[in-house]
């Protein structure tokens, strides 16, 4: 007895969805009763279908379990070679695409603006990454003169006074002779305040931590590595090793296409409505000189140099999207 083949009728919806889907034939239950199960192919060649659960165990015995066993490992090794398939297929122009990417102005644009911030204003630089990253308020805490608060003290010290004035002469003595007489305090107030210069947007760009170039550049090395076990020969690869590649493959992409997106985001970083609420919050820090232009920003802090920062062109990512999205399509499912 060997499996040979693997059935899943199950409707979309389920079986809430369907109640009355018609089940598969089980040779074991000897009635429609599964949408799961294994084909079998019998000693003499007879085909049988047997729900997926217990129905094998219970009709055949131990041998079912070996024989159900192989039938995985060979689907899974199946699986996995036809997905590497796929992936180097079309490695050739995906590495080209990516590649063309690692090359355009747009990447090297991102960079220098990235290093110009870096190198005129370090600490700002590191507090806006900070924010970006964290998705938060620009905030600065000041602390400030409370001249409202002043103002009531000073209220409550003429009301005092006037009271003071309404007592009797001799009480009014008495009172000032143990020093209870009302006294004014001038020292000034203070208070801490917040101000807030709303989020950053568009500066994920800006971010050392996992940039478009370092994606793009795990993404080539899955793309090589997928190619070169292929081009190798997988008869000697485990099906281990192979699913391994697949998932490295994944993993890149969707990291890659992910920073692309963010990276994508950068013309928003320039608008000034952004680079008018990013110079009001590092005006308000100590020793940062900022002026804003139109779609750019110059920038120092203490006696560093003065570097402008402009926006740059939007990167094009849609046939590097397009290259990957035909190597998603050769995808098969995990079961
Ligand atoms: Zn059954």
């Amino acid at each position: 007895m060997t499996v040979i083949g693997y059935y899943d009728e199950t409707p979309s919806g389920g079986m809430k969805g369907n109640p009355d889907f018609p089940f598969v034939w089980c040779c074991h239950c000897q009635k429609r009763t599964h949408w799961l199960g294994y084909v079998i192919q019998s000693g003499t060649g007879a085909i049988h279908l047997i729900g997926q659960q217990n129905c094998g165990r219970l009709h055949y015995g131990v041998d079912f379990g070996g024989a159900e066993r192989t039938f995985k490992q060979k689907r899974d090794r199946q699986r996995a070679l036809e997905r590497l398939a796929g992936i180097a297929a079309a490695s050739r122009s995906a590495i080209a695409e990516v590649s063309a990417l690692l090359w355009t102005e747009s990447l090297s644009s991102a960079d220098l603006v990235r290093a110009s911030l870096k190198s005129a204003a370090p600490a700002f630089y590191s507090d806006l990454c900070a924010h970006i990253c964290a998705g938060s308020v620009m905030k600065v805490h000041r602390t400030v003169r409370d001249h409202e608060a002043e103002r009531e003290r000073d209220r409550r010290f003429e009301q005092a006074v006037a009271a003071f004035q309404r007592l009797p002469a001799a009480i009014r003595r008495e009172r000032r002779d143990e020093g209870l007489s009302p006294e004014e305090d001038t020292t000034p107030i203070f208070q801490q305040i917040t101000e807030q210069f709303g989020q950053v947007v568009g500066g994920s760009f800006l971010v050392d931590e996992g940039d478009l170039r370092g994606a793009l550049l795990a993404l080539r090395k899955a793309l090589l590595e997928a190619h070169e076990a292929f081009k190798a020969g997988t008869d000697s690869c485990s099906t281990k090793h192979l699913q391994a590649l697949a998932a490295a493959f994944d993993r890149s992409q969707r990291e890659c296409l992910e920073t692309a997106e963010r990276f994508g985001a950068a013309p928003q970083f320039f608008r000034s409505e952004n680079l008018n609420r990013l110079a009001a919050w590092a005006r308000s820090r100590d020793g940062l000189v900022v002026d804003v232009g139109s779609s750019k920003l110059a920038i120092s802090e203490g006696d560093r140099q003065l570097k402008t920062i402009e926006a740059f062109e939007t990167l094009d990512i849609s046939a590097l999207r397009s290259s990957l999205e035909s190597i998603q399509g050769t995808s098969s499912g995990t079961r």
